[in-house]
């Protein structure tokens, strides 16, 4: 037979377990409760009763309980994992008053009983990690509201004492806890809470408690639908109370007093010495740190607040540039020097069937100015698919040959880079510009003898893919490289192309609003073309519901009937490559079914580039009618004759992403339709997808998205790796974050290395924020 000190461990392995794996309730087969139901927990029946109802609860409870159940069990409270120094070798902490430097370990200020252990599980390991955990939300405490004369539905926040606590359960599934709140002012709150079993140990009577939550009133009475509770474990606690309050991202109970304890210790801890001279915040209308670190912890009032948060913002922008633009310390480099004659750019416009659109030609100047300068272009032409990006593109290429460099253009796909080609030369042919074709599907001898007359110069503009950068391709004089829709391609592989120091151009058809632009792309220069070119007929968008699907389908069959063809675009909510295909090859077999007379084929992400690249020319050349795609073809490939994009599902879409896929279609003289399919029949689905029927300019559209869906989630930008900007509102910014990259260019024009002994302090911050975790880089 086992001994109760066998039975203890068996019973406290997995509960460490389940507190070490989030306290999901997944590390115990059949539950937590199934495992103390079990003979194994007989001997310790305060250990069932601390844990009953655990399946309820949510993780901090569950989390709070199983700490108490472990120390029940014998555990000593040692630290985790991640503490991994000991008691003896633990720095002391400091005394009342000292101060600490930034990088000192939360350990020396005084936290109380476990702070250090509570600080680190939430990450926050030094002073400056703590300075900057900044509240996610701030809270008006300051004049409690006079309850007699709150209206119905009015937020507030009111604190009292527990006086009185009901618990029902009229039925045996439902519990209603019920509570009495008594303000300092002697007014009565009632707050209840329905099914929540896990609050009922914080609604003690007694207890000192600040809820917020919506008012509902009968009669006299009020009662809050409470959205947040805190407990107060010291009565009166200034930082709590009767001013604006920040509420910190936390877990696992740490309670919101603890934090704003922590975070008040370490701004008294820390001289907070402002790394920006006084000159530079005054010029930019920036306040100082310390006035910023306060502002954000402890506003004295909205101003303060506001004052803070837009240094704090300033300060990330600035961070941001500056680590981009000394990404490799090249920030400004030597590059080619072109003539760019206004006697050529009428030479190349002239010898096109169109005349150039002011945005085309505004954006001309900026690259022409970027060429006749000592400096190496890094533009970002930014426009809709369609725009005339290419057209202006081909005119820098001109420009260049014209000055006796060589060209390239480098595509994500084949199929594109032949597309272009095929532009390029319409273009330059007539210009007496050899033009020439570099990609991996050609024959090995095909290739030695484009690359020979690379390097021969006997070809002036080469499109390609990948091929182009490859260490076999020995560039006779490169001057300017032109890339097409950057997000395809890493960084790496830009830097690759930019060893040979040409110009360098890329184009990229997503229009992201120019804020977003502005950290993404923090090392290009920006320029949007926002201007299509006259006479297009704007393709048709409809939203419909899925009830009316077969109509939808209905109407995709006469344009075929007429010669056209449709993409079918299909998407998942999770980014599982064999669900998608699944529902991809689902829903082409259902199409088979309901279109009998249509030839239909499909596309999707597990196929290779080379499979891609033969099914969209297959497409192309109209070898069937329909195509079934998940969302690879978002890349532009054109194919005229495709009139109709059905999308199914587009609720679980970005804006700007079916922006994006109805540029797919329009791209010839006939009339294009795009038929929006919500699976999805909330308010909110609609109003979002309405801004897509509503709009073809694909800025507003990206703007509409930001603004929506907030700036992580808007497609490429996880992998342009956007470093976390914790106070960035990316949808408003555009003016700070200008300024910030105006200032990190002035710093760095002047000291490129940050070595003056007055940017001591900004070059240090620069460092610990790239390696604190509170700054860390999502990627
Ligand atoms: P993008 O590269 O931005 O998708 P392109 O340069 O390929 O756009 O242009 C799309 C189409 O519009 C092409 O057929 C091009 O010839 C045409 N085009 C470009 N600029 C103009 C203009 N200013 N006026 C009329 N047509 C234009
Ligand atoms: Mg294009």
């Amino acid at each position: 037979m086992a001994t109760v000190q066998e039975l203890r461990e068996r019973l406290r392995r997995p509960l460490a377990a389940e507190l070490a794996g989030g306290c999901q309730n997944r590390v115990v087969a059949g539950g937590v409760e199934k495992l103390l139901s079990s003979p194994l927990a007989n001997p310790f029946p305060m250990v069932r009763e601390r844990l009953a109802g655990y399946a309820d609860w949510d993780e901090s409870e569950r989390a709070e309980a199983l700490q108490d159940a472990l120390k029940l069990l014998g555990d000593k409270e040692k630290p985790k994992a991640t503490a991994t120094r000991s008691a003896r070798t633990a720095p002391p902490t400091a005394e009342p008053g000292e101060r600490l430097p930034p990088d000192a370990p939360v350990a020396q200020l005084d936290t109380g009983p476990g702070g250090t252990r509570k600080l680190s599980s939430l990450g926050l390991h030094n002073l400056r990690d703590v300075l900057h955990a900044y509240p996610h939300r701030h809270e008006d405490r300051r004049a409690l509201p006079d309850l007699a004369n709150v209206e119905e539905g009015q937020k507030v926040t009111v604190e009292g004492v527990v006086v009185n606590k009901h618990r029902r359960t009229p039925k045996p599934n439902m519990l209603i806890i019920e509570i009495t709140l008594e303000t300092p002012s002697g007014g009565r709150v009632k707050a209840s809470w329905f099914n929540q079993p896990w609050v009922e140990r914080q609604l003690r009577e007694g207890a000192r408690l600040i809820l917020t939550g919506r008012v509902k009133k009968f009669g006299n009475r009020v009662q809050l639908s409470v959205e947040h509770i805190e407990k107060m474990e010291v009565a009166q606690d200034s930082l709590s109370t009767g001013r604006i309050v920040g509420v910190y991202d936390s877990k696992d109970g740490i309670s919101q007093e603890f934090l704003r304890k922590a975070a008040f210790k370490a701004l008294q801890a820390v001289p907070l010495d402002d790394y920006l001279p006084a000159h530079w915040r005054k010029q930019r209308g920036v306040t100082d740190l310390a006035d910023a670190l306060w502002g954000i912890h402890f506003p004295r009032d909205e101003g303060h607040l506001s004052r803070a948060n837009h240094r704090l913002r300033f300060d990330e922008y600035l961070f941001l540039e500056l680590r981009m633009l000394l990404q490799g310390d090249d920030a400004v480099l030597q590059g080619k020097r072109f003539q760019a004659s206004g006697d050529d750019i009428s030479r190349f416009e002239a010898a096109l069937p169109f005349r150039f659109t002011n945005a085309q030609r505004r954006v001309l100047l900026e690259i022409t100015d970027d060429m006749r300068s000592d400096r190496q272009m890094a533009r970002l032409v930014q426009g809709d698919v369609g725009s005339g990006k290419t057209a202006v593109a081909a005119c820098a290429l001109y420009l260049a040959v014209r000055d006796g460099y060589q060209g390239a253009l480098m595509a994500p796909t084949e199929i594109l880079a032949r597309q272009h080609y095929k532009n390029l030369v319409g273009y330059l042919g007539q210009l007496d510009v050899r033009v020439g074709l570099l990609i991996g599907a050609m024959t090995p001898r095909q290739k030695l003898e484009m690359q020979t007359r690379i390097a021969e110069g006997d070809v002036d503009v080469v499109v390609g893919t990948q091929a182009l950068i490859q260490e076999n391709v020995q560039w006779g004089n490169l001057g300017l490289a032109v890339v097409d829709e950057e997000h395809r391609f890493g960084v790496q592989q830009r830097r690759k192309l930019l060893q040979s120091r040409p110009d360098v151009l890329v184009m990229s058809a997503t229009p992201i609003p120019r804020s977003l632009a502005l950290t993404a792309y923090g090392d290009l220069e920006l320029s949007i073309i926002d201007e299509l070119p006259p006479g297009r007929t704007p393709i048709e968008t409809k939203l419909i519901q899925d009830n009316y699907r077969t109509q939808a389908y209905g109407f995709v069959m006469k344009q075929i009937r007429e010669g056209r063809q449709a993409y079918v675009v299909t998407s998942l909510i999770e980014e599982n490559e064999n669900l998608e295909l699944l529902a991809a090859t689902q829903l082409a077999d259902d199409l088979k079914v309901i279109l009998p007379e249509a030839r239909i084929d499909l596309l999707h992400g597990k196929m290779s580039a080379a499979e891609k690249d033969h099914v969209m020319e297959r497409f192309r050349r109209q070898e069937f009618d329909i195509l079934v795609s998940t969302t690879v073809i978002e890349v532009g490939v054109d194919v005229p004759n495709a009139t109709v994009m059905v999308i199914e599902n587009a609720e679980r879409f970005g804006l700007s992403q079916l922006h994006q896929l109805r540029g797919r279609v329009g791209r010839g003289s006939a009339q294009s339709y795009c038929v929006l399919i919500a699976g999805e029949h909330s308010q909110k689905t609609r109003k979002r997808l309405k801004i897509i029927e509503g709009s073809t300019d694909g800025f507003v559209i990206a703007e509409a998205d930001l603004k929506l869906r907030g700036p992580g989630e808007l497609r490429g930008t996880r992998q342009s790796g956007i470093p976390d900007l914790r106070l960035a509102d990316l949808a408003n910014d555009t003016e700070i974050i200008e300024q910030a990259r105006e200032l990190a260019k002035h710093i760095l024009a002047n000291d490129p290395k940050l070595e003056h002994p007055r940017l001591q302090y900004l070059r240090s911050e620069l460092q610990n924020r790239s390696q604190s975790v509170a700054f860390r880089e999502v990627i």
